[in-house]
């Protein structure tokens, strides 16, 4: 038998993983990223196939790897998680840099960067495990790395389907355990969470970075409200 919470046991860090090849820059946000050997120095990270820029390091057989910091504006992980950098600069809003291997590497509200080439790739079904010799590993700050854990529990986001550790909910065997969108609240001043990528509205909290007041409902909610995170609009609502 397989517990599936007990998949919620295991601890991760969150990172952004960046890669270019023919001027196409690509980049998404993951937690599944660990350092495999020391001598030599390697890296693995795993990646969706159905990712973009799962196809762009299959291409460029380089990525970076950026480890994010404790503290953070979300909209980075909306940005770079729930986004595809095959329709969007991902990389137009936030600071980063040309690394050493030529690949774009993320610096900011990260706190060190390694960079690698990729040595081998193990096709895992639907994802592929990337195993990359670390070539350039720089720290950046000594703030506190984000865990997945405080991901989950502060910033209240989902795991993304694609994500290697994406569990369905109908897995989840407690009312603990289940994400928020599966529990029932009462009416007006439900909460609401944005199917795409997670978000939880609050109407008891409100929406402090777009001057949203708490106390507001969320069908008070401007027509022009849009999702924190991912941008997208309130039709992708659904009440909790
Ligand atoms: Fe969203």
């Amino acid at each position: 038998m397989i517990d599936f919470s007990s998949f919620h046991k295991l601890s991760y860090g969150l990172y952004i993983i960046s890669t270019e090849f023919d001027g196409k820059k690509s980049g998404y946000a993951g937690n599944t990223g660990f350092q495999v050997t020391s001598n030599p120095a390697t890296l693995a990270i795993s990646c969706h196939k159905e990712n973009y820029t799962c196809g762009i390091i299959q291409q460029s057989k380089k990525f970076s790897l950026s480890v994010l910091q404790k503290e953070l504006d979300i909209a980075i992980i909306g940005d770079f998680g729930f986004k595809s950098s095959e329709n969007t600069d991902k990389f137009a809003k936030y600071q980063w840099k040309k690394g050493v291997l030529g690949i774009p590497v993320v610096t900011d509200s990260c706190i060190a960067a390694l960079e690698c080439e990729v040595i081998q790739e193990v096709d895992c079904g639907s994802h592929i495990l990337f195993i990359g010799a670390v070539k350039e590993a720089e720290k950046l700050s000594d703030k506190a790395p984000l865990t997945y854990e405080y991901y989950h529990e502060h910033y209240k986001m989902l795991a993304p389907k694609n994500a290697p550790t994406y569990i369905d909910p109908a897995n989840l065997q407690s009312e603990e355990e289940k994400p928020a969108a599966e529990k029932t609240d009462d009416a007006d001043m439900a909460e609401h969470i944005c199917i795409i990528c997670g978000y939880t509205y609050d109407p008891a909290v409100g929406e402090p970075s777009l001057g949203i007041p708490p106390g507001t409902a969320f069908e008070d909610l401007p027509e022009e409200f849009t999702c924190p995170i991912c941008s997208a609009g309130k039709d992708y609502f659904k009440k909790v």
